[in-house]
């Protein structure tokens, strides 16, 4: 390792700084990869890059040995909007006290660079840890998210990788770092529902058949039902209604269709065929001609309380002297394609209040933190006489 690069594994805010100021914009990388492999060959992890169309991917282990502990994230962002609104340019990564700013300072490279440096401080001070550790960097989180992580899953899984262990440096942390650590998803299942009727003279409505009169009931029935109860990681199932269109734009016409966007974020209580059924049942009842262009975007996933969530809970506690709560909130992330491979996956990052806005931003001291805390993490799980 050259002398600044070796400065830079030991300097988590220059190491974020060095990532923002590359303009990775979805599914770009823009040498974001190459960086973080560079300081991770130097110590001793093995480099494959696995790239899948457009997109880049990084794997790189250390250890042949069982456990496996991954570190997970992406290097792509999202578009920074006006860049005029920003109080700094987006990809300058300007510090102002204890204030990094930029386009990824929170989702996620402020993760990504705590999770390189809390690595290589460990790698340094326990060589032959145990178990084996790795990282899975995609470029493509923030987009349509195909060719990236869930390809690189596939891969390891065809020559039978198996992930014990996975933190994704994604920011779960709502009020203070650690608050929060995300250890599952609720699914997500959309639909565009058109419902037909007969278009007509409002003056003459026993010659039509009006949508929206027909839908009225049915609708207030899919809000209101009860899907599940949820349980101990999930709230209950509901059934959302994010747009009604219907009208031709004149006051005196019935018009022929009305259609409906929803969605559902659901537990481990259901699943997509049984919402489906359902929802189908329920406007069949209604006797009404319809049709539904289902989206499934994502399975719900969970991990039960185990060693890794018991070993971040530990490392928040001695860290930041806080609390830790498990949850399922929030949106989807790339957890839900390691997950189905019987992986323990928790999300444990950065706070989120600025992720995806104009001046997105981290604390410096909170980002440091947040290395300790995964060293700590890895200390727990692969130290053999600790
Ligand atoms: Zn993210």
């Amino acid at each position: 390792m050259n002398e600044s690069a070796a400065a830079l594994a030991h300097d988590t805010i220059e190491l974020c700084r060095q990532l923002i100021m590359r303009p990775s914009v979805t599914p770009s990388d823009e040498g974001c990869q190459e960086l973080l492999a560079q300081l991770l060959a130097s110590a001793g992890f093995t480099i494959e890059n696995m790239r899948f169309g457009d997109v880049d991917n990084l794997w790189a282990r250390r250890g042949t040995a069982a456990p496996l502990l991954v570190f997970a994230g992406h290097t792509d962002v999202v578009p920074t909007g006006d860049e005029q609104q920003w109080t700094h340019p987006p990809f300058a990564a300007h510090r102002d006290g204890d204030t990094l700013y930029g386009r990824g300072a929170a989702d996620m490279k402020g993760g990504v660079a705590a999770m390189m440096t809390a690595a290589l401080r460990f790698c340094e001070a326990h060589p032959d840890h145990a178990g084996s550790i790795a990282f899975l960097i995609t470029s493509d989180e923030e987009g349509p998210a195909v060719d990236g992580t869930v390809k690189v899953i596939e891969t390891l899984q065809q020559r039978g990788e198996q992930i014990d262990w996975c933190i994704l440096g994604e920011p779960s942390s709502t009020f203070t770092l650690g608050d929060i650590i995300r250890n599952g998803r609720r699914g997500s299942l959309g639909g565009k529902l058109t419902i037909n009727g007969k278009q007509g003279h409002v003056a003459y409505p026993h010659l039509a058949e009006n949508p929206i009169h027909r839908s009225l009931q049915v609708l207030q029935e899919l809000t209101t039902t009860e899907w599940d109860r949820g349980n101990d990681y999930f709230p209950a199932t509901t059934f959302q209604i994010s747009n009604i269109n219907a009208g031709t734009g004149a006051t005196n016409v019935i018009p022929a269709t009305l259609e409906v966007m929803f969605n559902l974020r659901y537990s481990s209580e259901i699943n997509a065929t049984q919402i489906q059924q359902k929802t189908e049942a329920h406007l069949a009842h209604h006797d009404l001609d319809f049709q539904i262009d289902w989206n499934l975007s994502g399975l719900p996933f969970i991990t039960e309380p185990a060693e890794l969530t018991a070993a971040a809970i530990a490392a928040i506690k001695e860290i930041c002297q806080t609390p830790a709560s498990l949850d399922t909130g929030g949106g989807t992330s790339d957890g839900r394609f390691i997950a189905p491979t019987g992986a323990q996956v928790i999300e444990l990052g950065p706070r989120n209040a600025t992720i995806h806005q104009i001046d997105e931003r981290v604390s410096c001291s909170e980002l440091q933190q947040l290395s300790l805390v995964y060293e700590n993490i890895l200390q727990r799980l692969l130290v053999s006489d600790s």
